[in-house]
């Protein structure tokens, strides 16, 4: 699938009518596609507070949208017999029910009672797989917004879709910066960053989150909680400005974790401080790694530098925009 790329020129989200629906009733379709970009996210602080009984982790912590994206597109058809359909550029990915943009499309019917429409959902993968930067979860929220505009659906709904899939796709609905509480679902907006420049870099194996997730059960105490609580509250309000002033209070409890075994991660922090960078962190359970500039000059050194080593390597500005 090709997308032009002067499509998604404009940083809100793009929407292609190409003809107007011609069936009537409760959810007429006001577009037949829709193609929107789907933002990678970053980690600013990511804390885990306590295990649940579900299987899942309460978290606390601020995630900030950034302009590296895939893109995706969506469309709608008559129902012939199957009603979800994905193209992936990147051949390693599911096409079927494994991908998550999939779920979201049948998660998307069903919550809404929709019948007698198939959806065809191309993706433009451009954001490593299992590297912490919510690659899966940003393609799925696309779906749901797209879903959204074309049968006017109201963003409650929306955001009940996006937390049956998984913890970090409410909170790709909604972009911009936000402070993550719960599993990652109780979602509280914030002002988003300052100007800057993210290197974001990527070496070795993916990650995978939920064993991630297994070997930092024991490492977090209720202990630490107030500290670690001060310091969340500093960066929240410090994250406007410059990045020096905040450097000291980002934090991943999953950096003690990963980083010992991935040599890879370890290495791109270890260049982007060398180049200068205000502020380095791993991005969610790993193991992408990024780094905040002040200036373009510097952010490509160090792009180079990680390119040279043969990482993937991008530079993306912060995305403030709120989706929702
Ligand atoms: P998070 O930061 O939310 O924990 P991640 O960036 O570490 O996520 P993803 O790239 O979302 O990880 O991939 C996690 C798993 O989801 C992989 O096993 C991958 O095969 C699967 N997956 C399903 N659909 C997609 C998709 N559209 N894009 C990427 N991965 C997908």
């Amino acid at each position: 699938m090709a997308i032009e790329s002067s499509v998604f020129e404009k940083e809100v989200c793009s929407l292609m009518e190409v003809g107007k629906s011609e069936s009537g009733g409760r959810h007429a379709a006001a577009y037949r596609q829709v193609i929107l970009p789907a933002y990678a996210k970053i980690n600013l602080f990511l804390d885990i507070l306590s295990a649940r009984d579900d299987g899942y982790h309460n978290i606390d912590g601020i995630m900030h949208a950034v302009t590296l994206c895939d893109y995706v597109s969506v469309s709608i058809g008559g129902f012939d017999g199957q009603q979800v359909f994905v193209e992936c550029s990147d051949p390693s990915l599911p096409s079927g029910k494994g991908n998550l943009a999939y779920r979201a499309a049948e998660l998307f019917m069903e919550q809404t009672g929709l019948t007698g429409y198939s959806v065809n959902i191309g993706i433009e993968k451009n954001i490593p797989v299992s590297a912490g930067l919510a690659g899966g979860s940003t393609d799925a929220a696309a779906v749901i917004r797209a879903l959204g505009y074309i049968f006017d659906i109201d963003k409650n709904t929306l955001f009940k879709v996006a937390e049956k899939i998984g913890s970090d796709v409410a909170f790709c609905l909604m972009g911009g910066c936000a402070r993550a509480e719960g599993t990652g679902n109780v979602l509280t907006p914030l002002s988003p960053m300052g100007k800057c420049f993210i290197v974001i870099g990527f070496k070795g194996k993916g990650v995978s989150t939920p064993e991630a997730y297994g070997k930092a059960d024991g490492i977090y105490h209720p202990g630490r909680k107030e500290e670690r609580h001060a310091e969340l509250g500093r960066l929240s309000e410090l994250i406007t400005g410059s990045p020096s002033d905040y450097s000291g209070s980002l934090f991943n409890v999953f950096e003690s974790v990963v980083l010992p075994e991935h040599d890879g991660a370890s290495e791109l922090k270890k260049i982007l401080s060398e180049c200068g960078a205000e502020a380095v962190l791993m991005s969610g359970s790993g193991p992408s790694v990024f780094g905040l500039f002040g200036n373009r000059d510097s952010a490509e050194t160090a792009k180079r530098k990680l390119s040279g080593i043969g990482a993937r390597t991008f530079i993306a500005r912060p995305e403030r925009t709120s989706l929702i």
